[in-house]
């Protein structure tokens, strides 16, 4: 599967060190789904199932592959044992859902014997993952009535918040938030909770979203510590902080020069419009980039405390774990005269080589436990 531009699914494979695709189909429901999985030295793959109307196979194909690597460097760098997997099906979510398309998709989940775990994603539903769970033991990102971990947002504003945390400590020699200002672009499920701990913690917020219910909301709830400002400015908003909780690629050719933060740390994916050139600007101009994928860690870390029973207390802890990764994420970029997004991804390589080192070297029957990162002091 081809559009002339990538080459063959093997050649698509091996530029990007894949193990694994799954090509599930199914005619009775309708189901085309592709699963990938990308590494699995650390643990089993995990990662969500999004539903999409991809304009081609071709595109599908890209998209599964990419971001199943992506959730092999967010699980190795997060700390969990945990592999990276991705999971899309073909198709429009608004009106192609049914019980017995996720339950097929399920019994293809179930197939792969646990080398992959799925969960919800764009365009997927804690209802559709319990559709799924019908079929497959190897779901997460289920309801808390069902004993799973529900909203994860909560925990990945939690970690975004640590993230920021470390960022001034680093930045400016102390982690405290008192008297600083934090720009929040988005007050969805993640801003909303990041303006909750920025401001109890002492920080001024300034805000802003297209979505004039989510503002009242904040401005409701945290009335003295709230300057509202309009969508196209925030990023230009003069601050300590410039957290982006809403879209990708907000970090750009256009926006760069009139950022007036000393860090940028949020909650959003892919943050950068591109990793390499924006990444260089950033540090060109004086600012600290928290990345994005180790930040927002907090609903991975969230949804994979299911595989152990869940328990929030235990994930929040977990995610406070996102301090100290971040804080020897800054390290590694200045030891190696590198960017914060080159040493994010040169932790998570080294870790799975490292346990790969590990495992040729000593047998052991019992499998590693899912979580690493409990931290005790927060
Ligand atoms: P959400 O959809 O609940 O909230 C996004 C908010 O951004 C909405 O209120 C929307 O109105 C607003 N918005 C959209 N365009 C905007 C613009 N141009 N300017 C200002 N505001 C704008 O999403 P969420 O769950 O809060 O997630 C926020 C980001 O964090 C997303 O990029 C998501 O992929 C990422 N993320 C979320 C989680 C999680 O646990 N929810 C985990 C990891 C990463």
């Amino acid at each position: 599967m081809s559009d002339g531009v990538d080459g063959g699914i093997f050649e698509q494979m091996a530029r990007r060190d894949h193990e694994q695709i799954v090509f599930c189909h199914d005619e009775i429901t309708g189901l085309k789904a592709i699963i990938g999985i990308h590494d699995t030295t650390l643990g089993p793959a995990l990662g969500g199932c999004r539903m999409w109307t991809y304009a081609s196979e071709a595109a599908a194909l890209r998209d599964v592959l990419r971001l199943s690597r992506g959730m092999t460097y967010k699980a190795a760098a997060a700390g969990l044992n945990l592999g990276g997997g991705k999971a899309v099906i073909i198709g429009d979510s608004k009106t192609q859902k049914s019980e017995m398309l996720f339950r097929s998709y399920g019994r293809f989940v179930q197939g792969v014997g646990g080398r992959y775990i799925t969960a919800e994603d764009v365009g997927t539903s804690v209802r559709d993952m319990e559709w799924v769970r019908m079929e497959t033991d190897f779901v997460v990102g289920i309801s808390r009535a069902l004993g799973g971990s529900g909203d994860p947002s909560p925990v990945t504003a939690f970690g975004t918040y640590q993230g920021i945390r470390a960022a001034l400590k680093w930045a400016t020699g102390s982690d405290s938030l008192a008297g600083r200002t934090v720009a929040v672009q988005g007050l969805g499920h993640v801003g909303y909770h990041l303006v909750k701990l920025v401001t109890e913690a002492g920080a001024k917020a300034i805000v802003a979203d297209i979505f004039e219910d989510a503002i009242r909301r904040v401005v409701s709830d945290f009335a003295n510590m709230i300057e509202v400002v309009p969508p196209n400015e925030i990023h230009a908003a003069e601050c300590d902080v410039f957290a982006p909780c809403a879209l990708g690629a907000v970090i750009n050719d256009d926006t760069i020069p009139q950022l007036k933060c000393q860090i940028v740390c949020g909650s959003a994916n892919n943050i950068l419009g591109s990793e390499e050139k924006h990444s260089r600007a950033l540090e060109e101009k004086g600012i600290l980039y928290a990345p994005d994928y180790v930040v927002n860690a907090g609903g991975l870390i969230n949804v994979a405390n299911e595989l152990e029973g869940y328990n929030r207390e235990r994930a929040i802890q977990q995610a406070g774990g996102i301090y100290d990764i971040t804080t020897q994420i800054f390290q590694i970029a200045r030891a190696e005269e590198t960017t914060t997004v080159k040493a994010a991804n040169t932790l998570a390589e080294r870790r799975i080589a490292g346990a790969a080192k590990l495992r040729d070297r000593f047998v052991n029957r019992r499998p590693s436990r899912m979580m690493l990162n409990m931290r005790t002091d927060i």
